[in-house]
């Protein structure tokens, strides 16, 4: 509430929450037409076992190069893409794409994509999965579907009946960003994830040397391999990083040291410099 901030009472919008407002409704309008202007394109960024450092999958994340703006990051787009209702239409575009372009790789390589709570609870998903496995030829096992805990945390009976379909045909489920604040654990036994990622965020904690966040990191590592869960350290950029994740028991990495997200070649045929900045 606007009078809770202060005494006195304030205008309605101020000048800057105009300005806010207007620019979101623009990228609302934009965003709904940027799927038919091929403004929307996917990244790629590997996931390497620890060790060998062979690739393991390959995460899709959503790129929205603007005729103006140039780069939105996801950070802002997928929230308006949320608010407007537009994500179930471009989640749907992204499994479709995706699976298609995976079903070209090396068979040992998964595809990582990640899932919205709104997608999920409009009735659509399973089909919406089941379509792009089935134009694609990719195998279900193939296929991973990545939430956060916030999802996971929130989810109804409908919902898990859902996921457990999922399940049922193959696909494996990826807990992502852990670390921000979780309040339970159960939800790890029931869910069935295949792997756990480690949020950027908790890695930078942990490898500037917090024993504290090391403890947490160690803890999460062996309830994870006592359930046989795969532990990913997101946002891995240096050796020194790659060392610490390491000696605290993670299976798997994924950061700029082993690759930035990248466009597919096909994708990067019409673009000159196809590797993002790192
Ligand atoms: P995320 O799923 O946790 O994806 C990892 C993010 O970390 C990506 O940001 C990636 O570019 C970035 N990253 C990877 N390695 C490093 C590193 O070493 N250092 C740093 N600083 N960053 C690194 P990106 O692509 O900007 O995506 C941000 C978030 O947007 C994603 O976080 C995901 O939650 C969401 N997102 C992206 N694509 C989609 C999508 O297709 N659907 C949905 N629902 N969300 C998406
Ligand atoms: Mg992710
Ligand atoms: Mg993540
Ligand atoms: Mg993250």
């Amino acid at each position: 509430e606007a009078k809770d901030r202060g005494r006195g009472i304030y205008v309605e919008y101020s000048p800057k929450m105009r300005i806010e407002l207007e620019e979101r409704v623009s990228l609302e309008r934009d965003l709904e037409a940027a799927l038919a202007n091929d403004e929307i394109s996917i990244s790629y960024q590997p996931i390497v076992g620890g060790g060998d450092r062979k690739i393991k999958s390959y995460e899709a994340l959503m790129r929205w190069n603007h005729p103006t703006r140039g780069n939105v990051p996801p950070s802002v787009f997928i929230p308006v893409a949320e608010d407007a209702l537009l994500i179930e239409r471009l989640g749907a575009w992204m499994l479709r794409k995706a699976c298609a372009e995976a079903k070209t790789w090396d068979d040992a390589i998964k595809l990582s994509v990640n899932i919205s709570a709104l997608q999920l609870s409009t009735g659509e998903f399973l089909t919406t999965v089941i379509e792009a496995l089935a134009s694609s030829g990719l195998a279900p096992n193939r296929l991973l579907l990545e939430l956060t805990e916030s999802i996971v945390l929130e989810m109804d009976d409908e919902t898990e009946r859902l996921v457990n379909n999922l399940a049922d045909i193959g696909v494996s489920f990826v807990l992502d960003d852990f670390g921000h604040g979780y309040s339970s654990l159960n939800y790890i036994e029931k869910m069935n994830f295949s792997m756990i990622k480690i949020d950027r965020d908790s890695v930078q904690t942990a490898t500037a040397g917090s024993s504290k966040s090391q403890a947490i990191v160690t803890a999460i590592v062996s309830l994870a391999r006592s359930l046989d869960i795969d532990v990913t350290a997101e946002g891995i950029e240096a050796d020194d990083q790659l060392e610490t994740m390491t000696r605290l028991g993670c299976s798997s990495f994924q950061g700029y040291l082993f690759g930035a997200p990248k466009q597919s070649e096909a994708q990067s045929a019409t673009s000159s410099d196809s590797q993002e900045a790192a």
